[in-house]
């Protein structure tokens, strides 16, 4: 490994960290903190060489790459090989005539969402602006919008990558499109990725927010939200969560210490009509907050809130086939606020409408045909991450199994930390080719992934 670190020093402009160097454990952190990454070393790569000279330097070694941006899609810990991190390729600009923006592999949501403002555009994010563009959008993507939009890897338009031979090759509609094809959804293991020409939408403003009802109001609302939402339009999308919150400061007064549940709303179009459409939800109980109103779509990270700060993280996201009246009273069975759960949040979102068209070239990701998705997030105490969280998820996911599709996508399959959720990631087609797509662009198996690939 010496030599191998000696060489990165001498071939890469970024820092090349050993176990032994102070700022190694910084380097790896992400956000998930009870993951720990062990590799040999870690390479802060800035720039396209940078990731050339690894990968080369890796393929004569036999070493293993993996790629960390954020950390958010951290479910495992990495021991041993190279890993390569992105957060030094910085930078997103905005060709506003072609209305696509360009985006380097450090990016995280955020940037890209002010850069395209500025322009009346909007990109077809995920839930949180501080999750990273390019593991985002490699495992599809869906987000606030995604009834509407599709998935967010339908808007994807181009990538520069670092294949496993250390060439670097962009990928499109028209230049090595097989591998186009794979990286909007197919995930992992065919480069370094060190940019994306992602296309935007032309958007200013929505219709949208969070509206928090009372425990006692959770099981009328959700049977309810169930019914409406199989009328919604396509411009129109919701999500719910049951909330299960600390008696802590920093949680709103009105929510501190409760069981809640919140309905979110996002609508694309005219803010009379979005308030019309969303009046059901808001007559189905009392409202404990009522955050809904228009917005600029720029806000769209409010319509979720997500937590920004890294935290400790255990969660298990499947696909529903289904979500009609016998899924929800199930649902209330296994997770409602009746139950004492150690889970901060299980949340529903309702997909259809554009997530089950695929591009006109056609794309590798999985889950077109869910209804829905379930999540369910623990609360972030890593004692309980090895038995009692997961007796606790596989507990609710027996109880609706009638309703869990055996399709999944892999951005909600927890880095397949449920078995069986790397194959059902993608239809079986799809994932025979993707493997081969894998055999073209990294021959040698530098960059390992999913856990039947060592
Ligand atoms: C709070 C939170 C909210 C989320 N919300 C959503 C959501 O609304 N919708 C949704 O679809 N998903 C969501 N996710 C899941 C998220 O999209 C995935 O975890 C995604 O992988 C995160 O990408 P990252 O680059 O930020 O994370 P990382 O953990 O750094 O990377 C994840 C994986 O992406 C790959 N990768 C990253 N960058 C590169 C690159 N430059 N080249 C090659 N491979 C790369 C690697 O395989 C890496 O293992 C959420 C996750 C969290 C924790």
């Amino acid at each position: 490994m010496g030599g191998l670190i000696e060489r990165l020093r001498a071939e890469v402009a970024g820092p090349v960290l050993a176990p032994e160097d102070a700022e190694f454990a910084a380097e790896l952190a992400g956000f998930n903190t009870a993951v720990v990454h062990s590799p040999d070393v870690v390479v802060g790569i800035t720039s396209e060489a940078d990731a050339g000279a690894v990968v080369r330097a890796a393929a004569e070694t036999g070493t293993p790459v993996r790629v960390l941006a954020t950390g958010h899609g951290s479910a495992t810990a990495i021991t041993g090989g190279i890993v390569v991190t992105t957060s030094r390729l910085t930078g997103v600009s905005v060709d506003a005539d072609e209305q696509v923006a360009h985006i380097n592999a450090g990016a995280v949501w955020a940037e890209v969402v002010t850069a395209a403002a500025e322009h009346g555009l909007a990109p077809v994010t995920g839930a949180s602006d501080v999750v990273g563009c390019i593991g985002y959008t490699l495992g599809g993507g869906l987000g606030p919008l995604a009834r509407t939009y599709g998935f967010s890897s339908d808007w994807a338009r181009g990538f520069r990558v670092v294949t496993g031979s250390g060439e670097v090759v962009t990928a499109t509609a028209t230049e090595h499109p097989d591998l186009f094809w794979a990286l909007r959804g197919g995930k992992g293991g065919f480069g370094i990725v060190t940019s994306m020409d992602f296309a935007l939408v032309e958007l200013t403003t929505l219709y949208g927010g969070s509206v928090f009802f009372e425990a006692e109001h959770i099981a009328p609302v959700l049977t309810a939200w169930t019914d409406w939402t199989s009328k919604l339009p396509e411009t129109a999308n919701s999500s719910v969560v049951i909330l299960r919150l600390p008696p802590l400061e920093f949680i709103p007064e009105p929510l501190r210490g409760k069981t809640v549940l919140n309905v979110r709303f996002a609508y694309v179009g005219d803010a009379a009509e979005g308030k019309r459409l969303l009046q059901p939800i808001r007559d189905a109980g009392t409202t404990l907050i009522d955050a809904v109103g228009e917005m600029p779509a720029a806000d769209i990270a409010l319509i979720h809130n997500d937590p920004k700060d890294p935290t400790a993280v255990f969660d298990r996201g499947v696909m529903l086939a289904e979500l009609n009246a016998d899924f929800i009273a199930a649902f209330l069975e296994a997770a409602g606020p009746d139950q004492q759960l150690p889970l901060v949040a299980v949340e529903l979102r309702h997909l259809g409408g554009a997530t089950q068209r695929d591009v006109p070239e056609g794309s590798a990701v999985g889950g077109r045909g869910g209804a829905g998705t379930l999540v369910m997030i623990g609360v972030p105490d890593p004692s309980l991450f090895e038995q009692v969280l997961p007796a606790t998820i596989d507990g609710v996911l027996t109880r609706l199994a009638p309703w869990i599709s055996p399709e999944m996508t892999v951005n909600f399959a927890g880095a397949f930390t449920l078995p069986g959720s790397y194959q059902a990631s993608w239809p079986a087609d799809t994932f025979a080719r993707l493997a081969e797509v894998r055999a073209t662009y990294d021959p040698e198996k530098v960059f390992p992934y999913g856990p039947s690939v060592t």
